[in-house]
């Protein structure tokens, strides 16, 4: 910039020389009478270069009147020469501060008092002549004659509004989510700064809300990521208009979410949000003409009582959000000092789940079936137990949720099915043929891809036939998304597995698609068994699934049953099968062969 200054100068300095030439006609454009040849060309030249460059040169006399405009000058201010010659300079260079909008010094005033070149404020917008504005860079330099006087004032400056829409979209980029447009954990950690400045003053309080979705995963997984994306957007649409305007509503990555609740004066007011939340959530959400229906964990914290920075805040809220999913999901939990233990424990089962398999340390109880009239043992269910060196014997549902949070329950779950199947052939070898085994199978097993492939597999491993393999798969499991859960169902039905629905009753099933499901066995909850004879209800439920199975021609057990009362309900309501301490708990191996072989 500074050389094309230069340029300017000696050119301005050269034709002020002439003695024809006045003082303050236009030195570039009007025609000198006489000139030397030399001088000429230099003029010429002069005038195309500052003509061609992108910069834009606009020059003043004495008076701080307009007096040259190079060609990118005329075009960005929209200024055309004729127009602006003879006009004071801030009329055609009228420019203003882009965040206080208000005019500055002018440059031009500026250099002709001190004599000395001039930058401007690096947020200086040019108003054109149109009216619209321009984002621009810009010196102002004083010019001189022969003699060393100050004649007048150049400014060069050009458009920096794209370089500027750039930089702005990049700082945008830096603090936003891409997916979502929201906040993501930059900012947020501003605005949480901010939101503490904010209550240490006017003694208030924030809440952190932190989401978890329930199960997205398994519908990333079997209805694939658009899908999943469009509904990320969709849950964002939802918790925007859940908060006030002064609330952040920031994506963590994946499906984690986290609402920054600024300004409250007490924890009703943040339950009161977590609430909508919930409650706007488990409307359906339509994505290509299909209904998908999510919910989700909350854990929130409070500051000042829960920690006093952003990242204390955030790990107890993402603490509250664990106990909330552990509480069954669809709820929300507010941090509590004790749940950091939990965490821990958490944390020490996962990290010592990773190695479980490898140490052998999983082994298979049965529990047996039984049909209510003859007593007869009809078939086993296969029910995991984890033998830590340490800790003795871990139940199931202090780390099947882990394993399935973890992703380890592939594994875990692919060991079952070749543990149960070994066991069916080995049990063949001492004379117990045609036994069947049920298996649980987990969600995110069942809706792997690989899963189809895996079970068979393993049967044609282990030579045992298809129909002395049952799979337990929750009724929650099946509805989720009951389309592509026929699908896999009808696959499992060709090879000639045995198909039950697990928990039955817990899972709000549609009766039309129940029927589409080529399943044979219902498998009512073990909840509504234990009800029989002790409340008002009194076995409703277990009669109307009882029914609901006939109706259907599917077979229906009772699980969990305990006593004497439990099994006249079932008899006297025609169920043919149960399973439940009353006649055995879970067996191992051994117990089991002890007890019904031989
Ligand atoms: P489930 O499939 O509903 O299994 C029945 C559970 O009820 C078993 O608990 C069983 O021990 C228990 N039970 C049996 N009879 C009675 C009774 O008369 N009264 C009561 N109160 N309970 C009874 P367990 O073994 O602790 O398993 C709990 C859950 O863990 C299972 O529920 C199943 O969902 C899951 N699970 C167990 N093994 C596996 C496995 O290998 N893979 C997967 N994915 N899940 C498993
Ligand atoms: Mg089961
Ligand atoms: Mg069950």
């Amino acid at each position: 910039m500074s050389s094309e200054v230069k340029v300017l100068k000696k050119v301005t300095g050269n034709i002020q020389k002439h003695p024809k030439e006045t003082e303050d006609s236009n030195a570039l454009t009007s025609r000198p009478v006489i000139l030397d040849k030399a001088m000429y060309n230099e003029k010429i030249r002069a005038e195309i270069a500052l003509n061609s460059i992108s910069d834009a040169v606009i020059c003043t006399d004495i008076n701080g009147m307009v007096n040259y405009l190079n060609t990118a000058a005329e075009k960005i201010t929209g200024w055309p020469r004729q127009d602006a010659y003879g006009l004071p300079s801030h009329q055609v260079f009228h420019i203003v501060n882009g965040t206080t909008r208000k005019t500055p010094p002018s440059p031009v005033a500026s250099v002709l008092k001190t004599n000395q070149p001039v930058g401007l404020a690096a947020d200086t917008l040019l108003i054109k002549r149109d009216g619209t504005e321009a984002a621009i860079e810009d010196s102002s330099s004083p010019i001189h004659n022969w003699n060393g006087e100050l004649t007048g004032v150049v400014i060069v400056f050009h458009d920096v509004s794209a370089a500027r829409s750039m930089a702005m979209k990049m700082a945008h980029l830096a603090q936003h989510d891409f997916l979502t447009n929201l906040p993501n954990r930059v900012l947020l950690n501003d605005r949480i700064a901010q939101a503490i400045e904010s209550a240490k003053r006017n003694h208030t309080k924030i809440a952190l809300l932190f989401l978890d979705l329930d199960n997205f995963k398994h519908i990333n997984d079997s209805l694939g990521h658009p899908t999943g994306d469009k509904l990320l957007k969709l849950v964002t649409t939802s918790l925007v208009a859940s908060v006030r305007g002064n609330d952040t509503v920031s994506r963590q990555g994946g499906d984690e979410f986290i609402i920054l609740l600024s300004d409250i004066k007490n924890e009703a007011d943040a339950a009161l949000t977590a609430n909508k939340v919930l409650e706007l959530l488990t409307l359906p959400h339509i994505i290509s003409n299909a209904q998908l229906y999510i919910t989700t964990s909350i854990g929130i914290s409070i500051y000042p009582d829960d920690g006093l920075d952003a990242e204390i805040l955030i790990q107890n809220a993402d603490t509250a959000m664990y106990h909330a999913k552990d509480l069954g999901r669809n709820n929300y939990q507010f941090f509590k000092a004790e749940m950091n233990l939990r965490a821990v424990e958490r944390q020490v089962t996962e990290v010592n789940l990773y190695a479980a398999l490898d140490k052998h340390q999983f082994i298979l109880h049965y529990q047996p079936k039984f049909n209510v009239l003859s007593k007869e043992m009809i078939g086993v269910e296969a029910l995991v137990r984890w033998h830590h060196d340490e800790w003795g014997v871990v139940m199931p549902d202090k780390f099947i949720a882990i394993a399935e949070d973890t992703g380890l329950i592939i594994p875990i779950g692919k060991w079952v099915l070749r543990a149960a199947c070994q066991q069916i052939k080995h049990w063949a070898s001492l004379g117990l043929k045609d036994i069947t085994v049920a298996v649980n199978i987990s969600a995110l097993e069942f809706t792997q891809k690989n899963f189809i492939a895996d079970v068979q597999q393993i049967l044609l491993e282990t030579k045992v036939n298809a129909h002395q393999l049952e799979l337990e798969i929750t009724e929650s499991v099946l509805m989720r998304d009951a389309k592509s859960s026929a699908a896999i169902l009808s696959q499992l039905k060709e090879m000639g597995l045995v198909l039950v629905v697990d928990d039955f009753g817990t899972g709000y099933s549609s009766l039309s698609y129940l029927r589409k499901f080529p399943i044979d066995v219902l498998k009512i909850d073990r909840s509504f068994v234990n009800e029989i004879g002790t409340t008002a209800e009194d076995g409703i439920i277990v009669s109307a699934i009882i029914n609901m199975a006939n109706s259907l021609k599917l077979k229906v057990i009772a699980e969990g049953v305990e006593n004497q009362q439990h099994l006249d309900f079932l008899v006297s309501h025609d169920c043919t099968e149960a399973q439940g301490y009353f006649f055995s708990h879970p067996l191992t191996a051994l117990e089991f062969e002890n007890t019904y072989i031989n």
